[in-house]
């Protein structure tokens, strides 16, 4: 295995850092950022890419020599499709692009500047989302970025996550237009991570999982490092983006379906369709990285992903009544623990589990009209949302 010392010699940390100094001592990559990248072409190139000494030896790239983890073949080329349904995912991503400037903010302004506008309770559903959300958006991204990417060797799947990437920084730049548009004091809503209590337990919870798979040092091939892996995955897919994520979601389309705060619905529901999507592929990778690595799937293992998910739904829960200390929207706190169980079920069984909780039935059945959002049409009728990207233009 390849470190930081053995690929960066002196001469290039010249080429670096213009030091003409030889005996200047290398110092440690900054948060994991350069080693990584390193590593994952290098550890993938010393195997089968082709270099002049080694062209010899080169072979070319076989569909069925692909793997989601720890796989030999080349990663910079995307074809042959092995994994057709990420490509497809990518797609369908790229399909749905939007940006928060687009949508029309003037009505939300006007209501949350009108003192009789929202009740205190509806202010403050308002303002512990965005401050979950601020920042839940920059932790997805940035455990793509720095953690999950580097460690699957399947291209598809690794063009889907720069997509991802991309549209994870799409909603962080939503939630901050959101914060901006309605004049919130932007120190208290980025900073609530830290100082809401409820918010920083569900942020305790995840990072360890990010931080595991972030480490520079960490690299998979082992059964238990795949496995850290693996759980990362499930915690990332399942937990953050497959249940964390909704309370939150549900709050701010419940204000919309009162005609309130319409404009940021409408980002919402955007974002919401994205994620769903995110939690899908999510979903998708950790199959198959079952399907070829079941030795992973152990009794213990998946006793550990259980009490996970049990955690994880109490943390929500205690989000939920956090944020609704009295019944608000036709809503309250009790009715999000039946669906966080709901949508934990699903959750579980999604990834093979069996339901944790069994019997429990959706008392949201509105939300999975938002998430099945059609391109065409919008919800809340802000505005025309007919969007073609280049791609997808005709030039008749
Ligand atoms: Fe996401």
């Amino acid at each position: 295995m390849l470190t930081w010392d053995d690929e960066v010699k002196p001469s290039s940390q010249k080429l670096l850092d213009g030091s003409h100094s030889n005996d200047r001592p290398v110092e440690p990559p900054p948060n994991g950022f350069q080693t990584p990248v390193l590593q994952s072409v290098a550890s993938t190139s010393t195997r089968t890419a082709p270099t002049a000494s080694a062209a010899p030896q080169h072979r070319r790239v076989s569909a069925v020599d692909k793997r989601i983890i720890n796989g030999q073949t080349d990663v910079n080329q995307l074809v042959p499709f092995k994994y057709k349904w990420a490509w497809e995912k990518y797609l369908a991503t790229c399909a749905n692009h939007w940006m928060p400037q687009e949508v029309n903010m003037t009505r939300d302004i006007a209501l949350w500047k009108d003192p009789n506008g929202l009740t205190e309770d509806e202010r403050r559903i308002v303002k512990r989302n965005l401050g979950f959300f601020v920042t839940a958006d920059s932790l997805a991204a940035n455990n793509i970025v720095l953690g999950t990417y580097r460690h699957i060797t399947a291209p598809e799947c690794r063009q889907f996550l720069l997509r991802q990437a991309f549209e994870e920084a799409i909603h962080t730049h939503a939630y901050q237009y959101i914060v901006e548009s309605l004049g919130l004091d932007e120190g208290e809503i980025f900073n609530a991570y830290n100082e809401v209590q409820s918010i920083r337990d569900k942020d305790e919870f995840l990072i360890p999982f990010i931080e595991a798979i972030m480490d520079p040092r960490f690299t998979t091939g082992t059964p238990e490092s795949d496995q850290t892996l693996l759980k990362s995955l499930i915690v990332f897919a399942c937990l953050m983006e497959g249940l964390f994520f909704y309370v939150g979601f549900t709050q701010i389309l419940a204000l919309g379906r009162q005609n309130k705060m319409t404009g940021a619905a409408e980002q919402y529901q955007y974002i919401l369709r994205d994620e769903s999507m995110h939690c899908n592929f999510g979903i998708d990778l950790i199959n198959q990285l079952k399907l070829e690595n079941p030795h992973l799937w152990t009794a213990e293992f998946k006793d550990e992903i259980k009490a996970l998910f049990i955690k994880a739904v109490e943390l929500e829960y205690r989000y939920a009544e956090d944020t609704m200390p009295r019944g608000v929207l036709g809503m309250n706190a009790s009715m999000f623990k039946g669906y966080l169980r709901y949508i934990a079920n699903r959750r579980a069984t999604q990834i093979g589990l069996e339901a944790l909780f069994p019997n429990e039935e959706n008392p949201f059945p509105w939300m999975s009209e938002m998430i099945d959002l059609k391109k065409e049409r919008n919800f809340f009728e802000t505005r025309v949302i007919e969007y073609q990207s280049g791609g997808a233009l005709s030039w008749d």
